[in-house]
């Protein structure tokens, strides 16, 4: 058997047309052209490849985009008071502090993201956006688990009735997808790093959500033929290239969908942060 590839690119190209057609309805509706500003604390090279690439993506399709950035010595004070400006600044639609900071800063984090305004939050990092979630209101949805929803839906994936096993339980990925997947009517299993017996759990999953940080963590046996697997993880591999946590030269020839790494999940990421700040754009001058 070889499983279906869910090409990322293939999807996210139609959330981008969507969100293309969104911000341009807006534009001619009300005059307001969606904002992101993107806040990037020190010299992280994998923080910097992201921020060019959302900056480059948000111009493509008709979103104003800014990148602030402040120096790694960069202190709490001086972080909050950009935010706080840019929580002001009505041509911001949307705001989002590229994680990680630096070490200094990795402390405050949560007070961080609880600094910017909810209504701006396109990460849907912040604990409000966080409970709309958990009470089955998707506001502003962390864009990769809301990404990996939504290329389910595209492809005509059934979610409802379906068993998901989730494994991981980050407040980014593992527990707004299974939030999300429980919304649509999955039975929903939520698997980490002290689940017992965790090959078994996963085995029982006809639609299982690799989100862990570990290179080729699933393996085939830990597959249910058929099942449709969704790969968040992105590993750097000592040789340099990119794995995801599936082992998926094995796990294609068992599952009955599969999304690779790199050209998954994590294309979409993007495409739903731009879906987010036109949203937010949307409901701000509503
Ligand atoms: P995290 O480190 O915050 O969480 C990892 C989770 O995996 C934890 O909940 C932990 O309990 C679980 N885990 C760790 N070891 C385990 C084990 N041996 N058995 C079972 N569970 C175990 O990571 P995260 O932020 O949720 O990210 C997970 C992965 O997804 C990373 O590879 C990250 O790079 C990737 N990621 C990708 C995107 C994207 O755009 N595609 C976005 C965010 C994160």
């Amino acid at each position: 058997m070889s499983a279906r590839i869910l090409s990322g690119k293939e999807f996210a190209l139609q959330i981008k047309e969507e969100v293309r057609r969104d911000a341009g309805a807006l534009l001619e509706k009300t005059g307001v052209v969606p904002g992101l500003t993107v806040v990037l604390v020190g010299e992280d090279a994998a923080s910097q490849v992201y921020v060019n690439n959302k900056h480059k993506a948000c111009l493509e399709l008709g979103i104003r985009s800014d990148i602030v950035r402040l120096p790694e010595t960069a202190s709490k004070e001086e972080l909050l008071t950009v935010i706080a400006g840019l929580n002001q600044d009505r041509a911001v639609h949307g705001i989002l502090v590229q994680l990680p900071l630096p070490k200094a800063l990795r402390t405050v984090e949560q007070e961080v993201l609880l600094a910017i305004d909810p209504a701006k939050d396109v990460d849907g990092f912040h604990p409000l956006n966080a409970g709309r979630l958990a009470v089955g209101d998707e506001h502003l949805v962390p864009c990769t688990p809301a990404g990996c929803v939504k290329m389910l839906e595209m492809a005509g994936l059934e979610i409802k009735g379906k068993h998901a096993v989730v494994i991981g339980r980050s407040n980014i990925v593992g527990k707004p997808m299974a939030q999300l997947l429980l919304a649509r009517d999955a039975t929903v299993t939520i698997c980490h790093s002290r689940t017992k017996d965790l090959a078994a759990m996963a085995r029982q999953a006809d639609i299982l959500v690799a989100a862990v940080g570990k290179a080729h963590f699933v393996t085939a046996d830990m597959v249910k033929e058929g099942a449709v697997v969704i790969d968040v993880g992105i590993n750097r591999l000592p040789n340099g290239k990119l794995a995801g946590d599936v082992d998926f030269e094995q796990v294609q020839h068992v599952a009955g969908a599969i999304t690779p790494v790199p050209g998954g999940v994590g294309l979409l990421t993007i495409a739903m942060l731009l879906a987010n700040t036109v949203k937010a754009a949307q409901l701000a001058v509503r």
